[in-house]
């Protein structure tokens, strides 16, 4: 994964923040809640959701088993089409072989669809040093690209902004990106709509190069399909002359028929629609219509990585529908900006850890990020269970050296049950001095801020029983 969001703090620091900031837990409260209703209507609407659930389960897990080999019937299939696959390793090759790319056609911009794949490489960013200027096409990436800010939920990258916040960006940024905002510009969705839709069109017409990623590959016939919900994908992947796709290479699935599932699935869990507004899909080049040349880089960054964890490959079933954040009660509290990822809430707190490793501070916090209350687990529509891939990687945190307080504490611990008369004199001693204990032991602040310590008893258990009971 690239190092833009790495070096910030543990996600315990960096939510202290955001749970102090009343004005984003209102903004997140209002849309998580909002999103989450509706989406428990749209699922409700279906007799055979759990069945539907188990076969996009099963359809993911027998692809990532079999990946090498529906990878390769997938370039196969791009190449026969007329496209070019290219392999990516990691962030720093993607961003190498994209930026050649744009390089070569002469192009000084871009247009983009949004993509978290080209997030998690930093890719913006690495076309910029290059000389080129990315736009992001999709409103949400718009407000986030305009405030130079970082995308805080999968679907809806500026869930922490208002509307009030959204026309005065507009009014003072657009100008620098390209069109300015209608003067008199109010906060009302249709100004605002209307504003992004004219700054945005010039740019459609006049872009030359797109890059998108995918939500899903389909290695039978090598067609990538995009679902979105503003009509802005649909331009980028039809009107540029060279197209570039950046996806992950857990996208693939085997054929057309298990895109059925998704493509029911999906929409319900993400924006609570039956059907997607706008699926756009393409398969190679065709002559006289759409891009004349099409791109696809395969991106693992970590990926093979975490296929080879058998509790925690299971994130990779991930379809990106956002469920688990409006769901979360941590998310909807601390926000998406203190998990230090593009990969925000429940899945970013088991995905990012395994692309990117948990050597990092804010890398190991992630698997602590939540209450395990199973929430996310409940909702997801492939099944990941995100509590039992969390538990598993806080073992893995425990077990490279994190926590060492409690680790030494469970050492003693564990002497002490071995050794009964030391543990009877502990206790006595304990019993006999608990007027001087202190509330708030010292290093227990975080514990004890929100709870008592229980008072210890005048007689310990063991001394009652041997009185009362032989
Ligand atoms: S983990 Fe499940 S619920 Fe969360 S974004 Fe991925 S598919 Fe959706």
């Amino acid at each position: 994964m690239s190092d833009i969001f790495l070096g910030m703090p543990a996600f315990p620091r960096a939510a202290k923040a955001a749970v102090h900031n009343p004005t984003l837990r209102a903004n997140l409260r209002h849309a998580t809640h909002t999103i989450r209703t509706k989406r428990a209507r749209a699922v409700a609407e279906l007799d055979d959701w759990d069945r539907l659930r188990e076969a996009g389960r099963r359809i993911k897990d027998h692809t990532l088993r079999h990946l090498d080999t529906y990878l390769e019937q997938l370039e196969a299939a791009v190449t026969r089409a007329g496209g070019t696959v290219h392999w990516a390793a990691d962030a720093a090759e993607a961003n190498a072989i994209v930026t050649a790319l744009v390089q070569a056609t002469g192009e000084r911009e871009v247009v983009k669809v949004k993509s978290m794949a080209t997030q998690e490489i930093g890719l913006n960013e690495a076309l910029e040093a290059a000389g080129i200027t990315a736009y992001e096409t999709d409103l949400a990436e718009l407000i986030v690209q305009l405030g130079d800010d970082r995308p805080s939920h999968i679907l809806v990258p500026a869930i922490h902004r208002n509307r009030g916040e959204i026309r005065d960006l507009f009014a003072r940024t657009m100008a620098d990106w390209g069109r300015p905002a209608p003067d008199g510009l109010t906060d009302t969705p249709a100004d605002l709509a209307e504003a992004a839709r004219l700054h945005l069109r010039e740019k459609f017409l006049r872009a030359k190069v797109a890059v998108s990623g995918a939500n899903f590959m389909v290695a039978e016939t090598g067609t990538l399909v995009v679902l979105e919900s503003e009509g802005n994908g649909r331009m980028c992947l039809t009107l540029p002359e060279t197209l570039i796709s950046v996806v992950g290479i857990e996208k693939t699935i085997p054929t057309w028929r298990d895109l059925e599932v998704f493509l029911q699935t999906l929409p319900r869990s993400s924006t609570a629609e039956r059907m997607n507004p706008y699926t756009s899909m393409w398969t190679g080049t065709t002559d006289g219509d759409g891009p004349r040349a099409f791109h696809l880089v395969l991106l693992d960054n970590g990926r093979t990585d975490t296929l080879a964890d058998e509790v925690g490959r299971q994130a990779l079933r991930c379809i990106r529908c956002s469920a688990c954040l409006n769901v979360c009660p941590v998310y909807e509290r601390a926000g998406g900006h203190a998990y230090g990822s593009v990969y925000p809430g429940p899945i970013g707190a088991i995905l990012s850890p395994q692309l990117r490793g948990t050597t990092s501070e804010i890398d190991a916090s992630l698997p602590y990020a939540s209450s395990l209350c199973g929430a996310c687990y409940d909702v997801c529509p492939v099944a990941i269970d995100i509590p039992e891939v969390l538990v598993h990687l806080r073992e893995r945190v425990a077990d490279q050296g994190g926590h060492r307080l409690e680790q030494a504490a469970v050492k003693v611990a564990s002497w002490v049950l071995d050794h009964p008369a030391v543990l009877a004199a502990g206790e006595r001693l304990a019993a006999r001095t608990r007027r001087a204990h202190p509330a708030r032991p010292p290093g227990t602040k975080a514990w004890t801020e929100s709870r008592d310590l229980p008072e210890l008893p005048a007689e310990p258990f063991r001394d009652w029983w041997r009185k009362n009971r032989t």
